[in-house]
């Protein structure tokens, strides 16, 4: 499951630092993956890549970015539910490509 971001987000970026995984990006700001650039999946809040997000399992025991965020605007992604196999192959992936 990947965390996401909801409209309590402020905009004040404490929790972008804190990811392993550069799966933070700020409103309208491009994401990218593997040197590729994609379309913000935001353009009104600081919002999640959930294909970059492992919830931080590869790095900590829990997310970094949900007691970083000072309006408890970040939350487990119910539309977004995997495994911890899931989410180590996607730790992987990301080691592979490269997370920028
Ligand atoms: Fe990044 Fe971890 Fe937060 Fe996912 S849970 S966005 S990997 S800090």
């Amino acid at each position: 499951m990947a965390v996401k971001i909801t409209e309590d987000c402020i905009a004040c970026n404490a929790c972008e630092a804190e990811c392993p995984n550069i799966a933070i990006y700020d409103a309208g700001v491009p994401w990218s993956l593997g040197g590729e650039e994609k379309e913000a999946l935001s353009d009104e809040f600081t919002y999640v890549v959930p294909d970059k997000c492992t919830e931080c399992v590869g790095f900590y025991d829990e997310p970094q970015c949900i007691p970083a965020c000072p309006t408890e605007a970040i939350i487990m992604d119910p539309d977004n539910v995997e495994t911890k196999e899931q989410l180590e192959a996607k730790k992987d992936h990301l080691d592979e490509v490269g997370r920028e």
